[in-house]
Parts: structure tokens; C-alpha cells; sequence
């Protein structure tokens, strides 16, 4: 199957769910590849590695991209991450939101997502679940910044995959009730291998890379 194809059918299984963002997970994908992506209708891109997202939106600079960094941040790489992306989705402590609000000064708001860590999986980053208020009420007072929601990787198993979506759509209902002024509407959990089970616990929006653009070379 071809791009279009798989696109297709990921589109007709989404239309069976409340309204939910498809994130193409460009990273590793050459530019012209996306630039194919994007004619097929996709403009919402998620990149991992900060040079590599910089030189594809060089050469997609004439494209009405909206790009999400998801990957680990270093806090030195906060600045270029601040002006150049739309969304982060891979907020986790409090350093980065210091940094990141202040380095968007002058610019339309940064729309972020606190990654959590809900998988037991210690490599994969995010905030405790227990620290996701405090880091919240930081985001909410942060002038350069919009709360939006919370971003996470669940366990590979499916079985604790489907606690782990549970739990991060219960601490996403408390946020809203929490935060009753804040415009928080973006669930972003599921990945190739297990989208159908994180729609089906109210994802508002599903990162795809592997189904969508094939296998990437093994990841740094
Ligand atoms: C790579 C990546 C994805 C996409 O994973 P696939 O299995 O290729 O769909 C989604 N989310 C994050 C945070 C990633 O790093």
C-alpha cells in the first residue's frame, strides 16, 4: 500500500470516532516525502530532533505546516524549539517551562502539552502523574504559553497500554474541571501500534509515523 492508501484507511477508521487530530511523526522522513504527505490533505507534522525538524522546515517553508516537537528537550535547545515550533507536546519539568516562556516572548503563544509518564518505562521521560498539577498551574500563568493538554506513550504491552490510557484520560478530566477557563481539548495519546485502543479511551489526537510513512532506520 501506498501513502495515499494508508491514509485513506486510517481517515475511514477515525471517522467512526468524536473528532481526532492525525499528527504525521515525520522524523526520519525526508522533506519531499512530507511535501506528498501534505498534498494528501496532512498538516500537522511531529519531529523528534531539533536540526533535522530545522532544515525540513527550511525546505517546507513555503508549506502551511503546523509542527509539533515531541522528543526529548534539552534545556539548551529551548530557544530554537520556542521560535520554531507551533506546539510541544514533551514538556515535563518545570526548568523547561521557565525557559521556553520566556524564549517565546514576542511571538503568538506556544501551544503546550505536558508528556506524562504513565508506561513505568523510566527511558521514555514525562512528568510523575503526581506532578502534573503543579506543572499545569505553572504552564496556565506562563504569558507565552497555552495549556492544552496532556501528550503521553503508553507500555508496549496492550493490556497495560489500556491502564495507562485509562489513567491519563481520568487525569485529563480532572484538569479541565480544574482549569474550567483554560481551553484544554488535546488528549494526544496512541502510536502506530496502539491507536485503535487510545481512540477508543477518548484521544483527541493519535501520533502515527511507522504506519503512515513505513519503517524508520533503527532510532539514535
Ligand atoms: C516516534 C514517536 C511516535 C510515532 O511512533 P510510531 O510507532 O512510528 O507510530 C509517536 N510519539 C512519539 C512521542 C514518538 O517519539
Amino acid at each position: 500500500m501506498d501513502l495515499s492508501q494508508r491514509l485513506q484507511q486510517i481517515q475511514e477508521e477515525l471517522r467512526s470516532h468524536a473528532p481526532c487530530r492525525l499528527l504525521a511523526v515525520s522524523k526520519t522522513v525526508p522533506a519531499e516525502r512530507m511535501r506528498a504527505a501534505y498534498a494528501l490533505g496532512l498538516r500537522h507534522f511531529g519531529e523528534n530532533y531539533l536540526q533535522e525538524a530545522l532544515g525540513k522546515m527550511a525546505t517546507l517553508a513555503d508549506l502551511e505546516i503546523c509542527w509539533h516537537f515531541i522528543g526529548r528537550i534539552q534545556r539548551n535547545k529551548t530557544g530554537e524549539i520556542a521560535r520554531h515550533f507551533d506546539w510541544v507536546e514533551s514538556v515535563d519539568r518545570s526548568l523547561l517551562v521557565e525557559r521556553l516562556d520566556r524564549e517565546r516572548a514576542g511571538l503568538p503563544p506556544l501551544q503546550v502539552l505536558i508528556e506524562v509518564a504513565i508506561s513505568g518505562e523510566e527511558s521514555k521521560g514525562g512528568c510523575a502523574i503526581e506532578g502534573i498539577f503543579s506543572l499545569a498551574e505553572q504552564i496556565v500563568a506562563s504569558a507565552n504559553l497555552r495549556f492544552r493538554g496532556l501528550m503521553a506513550l503508553a507500555h508496549p504491552d496492550p493490556h497495560v497500554a489500556a491502564r495507562n490510557f485509562a489513567q491519563l484520560s481520568e487525569s485529563y478530566e480532572q484538569l479541565q474541571r480544574h482549569f474550567p477557563a483554560e481551553q484544554i481539548d488535546t488528549l494526544s495519546m496512541g502510536t502506530s501500534g496502539d491507536y485503535p485502543e487510545a481512540l477508543a479511551h477518548g484521544a483527541t489526537e493519535i501520533r502515527l509515523g511507522t504506519v503512515l510513512f513505513g519503517s524508520r532506520p533503527k532510532e539514535q
